[in-house]
């Protein structure tokens, strides 16, 4: 618990870098940083590690950041956990946050357990919704639990700052305002807070991971309602009539219909596509909770009473296996 929480103020948002480019999670979390320090009264501070910073906090500020931080050396260049870790949390107990967000990424899922637990403070990973709470201030932070079939709203209580990851494409990105101003200040990196221990050696993708459903603008995904893998060649027949990226609801992964990398949802991907068609999916919490951000949803369920309804945009209530030759048909002749 620390001493005074009340000296705790403005909401802090971790800057994610690669390549020298800021990772598209970091604009939606200050999109919703500027929402909660609206509310809290307080401003938007934006931190960034690494070297040669001085676009990048340029770009901070016209997205949203009323302050950059930067971190700049050589030895931040790349992603050392502790190192990261240690530069973090100097930078959290210089400025005291009230609120530290950051993505739910690989990096993000690595470095801020770390920084938590060195600032002995609570950290809510993979939220899906962030408020604050109208009678005490305190960060309202909503993920799912118990196995994904509740959703619960967990609160730092006694320690600051509230921390929070959230994962990619939850949250809108904010827009870019040139002629936003903002401070930008320069944080000391002392060699102490390096860890020589570890060493970056080179960087491998993932070469598994074949589509990238998180930034597809369209996205047809199919579900148990398809029946047999064989049947669903017409998902990929409509995502193709459409130029868009297929996706999947969990049992068509499990029962080894498509590769992981399809799934949306919960353990899947978190998807926001402009239109997300969804068919023969029942509409699950773990399926919704991984594309409810979606711009316009549209579903096919021969289910009127189907929760996918309840949350789509268009529905057709209907078989998809006349639904989808019929919008197949009418696709080719718009297309004439
Ligand atoms: C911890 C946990 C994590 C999970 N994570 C995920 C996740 O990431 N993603 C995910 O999707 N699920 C996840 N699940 C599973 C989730 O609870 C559901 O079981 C799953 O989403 C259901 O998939 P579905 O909608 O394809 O199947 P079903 O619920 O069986 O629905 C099939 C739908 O197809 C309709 N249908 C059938 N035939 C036709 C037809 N001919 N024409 C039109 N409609 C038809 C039916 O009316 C029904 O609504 C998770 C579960 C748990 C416990």
């Amino acid at each position: 618990m620390n001493e005074n929480i009340n000296d705790y103020k403005a909401v802090l948002v971790f800057a994610e870098r690669r390549g020298g480019i800021i990772e598209g999670v970091t604009f939606e979390l200050l999109n919703k940083g500027r929402e909660l320090a609206k509310k809290r009264k307080s401003n938007v501070i934006a931190v960034i590690l690494g070297s040669s910073l001085k676009e990048n906090a340029k770009q901070l500020i016209e997205r949203g950041a009323d302050k950059v931080i930067c971190a700049d050396s050589k030895d931040l260049e790349n992603f050392i956990d502790t190192t990261y870790a240690n530069v973090l949390s100097e930078i959290i107990l210089k400025y005291k946050p009230e609120i530290v967000l950051a993505g739910s990424t690989t990096l993000g899922r690595s470095l801020l357990p770390r920084v938590a637990a060195k600032l002995k403070t609570g950290l809510t990973a993979d939220c899906t919704e962030l408020d604050i709470d109208p009678a005490d201030g305190k960060l309202l932070q909503t993920r799912p639990a118990a196995g994904g079939s509740i959703m619960a709203t967990i609160v730092t209580p006694n320690s600051r700052p509230q921390m929070s990851t959230v994962r990619h494409k939850v949250f809108k990105e904010s827009e870019i305002d040139a002629s936003r101003k903002g401070e930008v200040e320069n944080f000391e990196v002392k060699d102490e807070y390096i860890d020589r221990r570890s060493k970056y050696i080179s960087f491998k993708k993932d070469e598994s991971q074949t589509v990238n459903l998180s930034d597809a603008d369209i996205i047809v995904s199919g579900g148990r309602g398809l029946k047999q893998p064989e049947n669903f060649k017409i998902v990929h027949q409509l995502a193709e009539a459409l130029d868009g990226a297929v996706g999947a609801s969990r049992p068509v992964i499990d029962d080894g219909w498509l590769p992981f990398s399809h799934q949306v949802g919960q353990t899947g991907k978190t998807v926001s596509p402009k239109i997300y068609v969804a068919l023969g999916i029942s509409g699950a919490i773990q399926h919704i909770a991984g594309m409810k951000s979606s711009d316009v949803i549209i579903a096919v369920n021969k289910d009127e009473n189907a929760p996918i309804f309840q949350i789509a945009d268009y529905g057709i209530v209907g078989d998809l296996f006349e639904v989808v030759p019929l919008l197949l048909r009418k696709l080719k002749e718009i297309e004439k």
